[in-house]
């Protein structure tokens, strides 16, 4: 029986770890947190996948929630005028519900779920010496350890990372109250332009159904400012926030509670592309996935819907190698693989955190009175390599305005 470690018990570690375990590998998967740890811990993301994910999700039989978590139905979009309105909204419903859950409830289900299946699972916060014992103990090494220290061993890509430094601050709560916003289906997108961008989404959390406010803000701007913060501190700020820059989303949170005390989160972080492969001091040579090798900014939401989607394809990759051994060549193709469907999304992403173009403003104005563009633009947020069809070229973009006649 084929031996495979994976470091990292998220969302891509468990995904295919319990995905090996199904096709008869033996699998182990060190986590430094055990599922207590993670449930009684702090949020971690807004975690919002769509249905290409999902799906990955269900074919392993991992979703355990099913009606217990609130829809995503849709998603809608403003950009602030700067003068307390709304220069333009659309908004449109998805062809496959998307959702949200905290990954403090699904982390630690899928941890049990993946022991209960035959998985082994190891505590232990692994570290160059431990990453040489498993690759002396296992054919494959599989490193999914996010955003943790560790992911430094693959070389940066520098030639898919435009970016060196953090694009935004990003600020999380999770809460309790937030009136709904009736032409909102789902997920609520503002962009505040030179100053960042807020969302709002339904989750499930360890209490049960909650909403999630989140800010990304510029760094240096008004928006950079939750450093330091108390989760009560945090949240009042948010408030504050809300009043002056968006304030339609502000009149739908005047009542609103934290869900706990771990219910906030404010960090930052430099979007970076890794070689997928890192060699250890014996020559030994271990696989990143996910996050490890393609770590995006939040601000396009489609960091999990990654992991899902690169747990998906390494599983595949593997099962199509065989008996073969799984040597560098190996390793390379598990994740060119990959990155012909992440490449798609990064390239968004990264466009994203820039001022928007002429074309894409274009694109906005006409998505507001043209429900099939906003619905194509909401669309690509499940699958982002459409937008490269007709959103991300002025040209492609020109002559899709044309043939849709707007
Ligand atoms: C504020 C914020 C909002 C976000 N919102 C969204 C969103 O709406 N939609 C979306 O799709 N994505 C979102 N993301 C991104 C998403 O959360 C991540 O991309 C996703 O969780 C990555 O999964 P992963 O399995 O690669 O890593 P992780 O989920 O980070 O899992 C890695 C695991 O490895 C463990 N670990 C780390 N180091 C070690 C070690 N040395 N030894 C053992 N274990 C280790 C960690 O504790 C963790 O449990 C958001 C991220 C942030 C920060």
């Amino acid at each position: 029986m084929r031996k495979i470690t994976i470091v990292g018990a998220g969302q891509a570690g468990l995904q295919l770890g319990i995905g090996l375990i199904d096709h008869g590998f033996d699998v182990t998967i060190v986590s430094n947190r055990t599922g207590d740890q993670i449930r009684e811990g702090r949020v971690m993301s807004s975690q919002a996948m769509f249905g290409t994910a999902l799906a990955h999700e269900r074919n392993l039989g991992l979703d355990f929630w099913g009606d217990a978590c609130p829809s995503i139905a849709g998603l809608g979009a403003s950009i602030a005028d700067g003068q307390g309105g709304r220069a333009l909204s659309f908004d449109a419903r998805l062809d496959a519900t998307a959702r949200s859950i905290d990954q403090r409830v699904k982390m630690p289900l899928w941890m049990g779920e993946f022991a209960r299946r035959g998985g082994r699972l190891e505590l232990c916060e692994a570290g160059i010496e431990d990453l040489e014992r498993y690759a002396a103990e296992s054919d494959l090494v599989i490193v999914a350890a996010g955003k943790g220290e560790i992911a430094g061993l693959f070389e940066r890509d520098a030639m898919r990372s435009p970016y060196d430094a953090p694009q935004r601050a990003l600020a999380l709560a999770y809460v309790t109250g937030m009136a709904a916003l009736p032409d909102r289906p789902g997920v609520s997108f503002n962009v505040i332009p030179g100053v960042g961008e807020y969302f709002t989404m339904p989750s499930l959390t360890t209490s049960g159904p909650c909403d999630i406010m989140f800010f990304e803000g510029i760094p240096g701007g008004p928006l950079d400012c939750f450093d330091g913060l108390t989760p009560h501190e945090q949240l009042a700020k948010f408030q504050e926030l809300l009043r002056t820059y968006v304030p339609w989303e502000a009149e739908r949170c005047t009542d609103v509670t934290l869900t706990d005390g771990n219910g906030t989160l404010a960090g930052r972080f430099a979007p970076t592309v890794r070689k997928p492969v890192a060699t250890l001091p014996s020559g030994a040579q271990v696989l990143g996935l996910a996050d490890v090798v393609v770590l995006n900014d939040p601000i396009t939401g489609q960091g999990s819907n990654n992991a899902s989607k690169c747990a998906a394809s390494y599983l595949s990759t593997i099962l199509d190698h065989g008996e073969r051994p799984y040597d560098a060549a190996f390793m390379e193709l598990a994740f060119g693989r990959f990155w012909d469907t992440a490449e798609a999304a990064t390239t968004w992403t990264n466009a994203m955190l820039g001022a928007p173009p002429q074309h894409v403003l274009e694109l906005f104005g006409a998505a507001s009175a043209n429900s099939r563009i906003a619905a194509r633009f909401v669309n690509g947020f499940d699958d982002p390599r459409d937008l490269f069809r007709w959103f991300m070229d002025p040209v492609a973009a020109k002559n899709y305005l044309t043939e849709v006649g707007a």
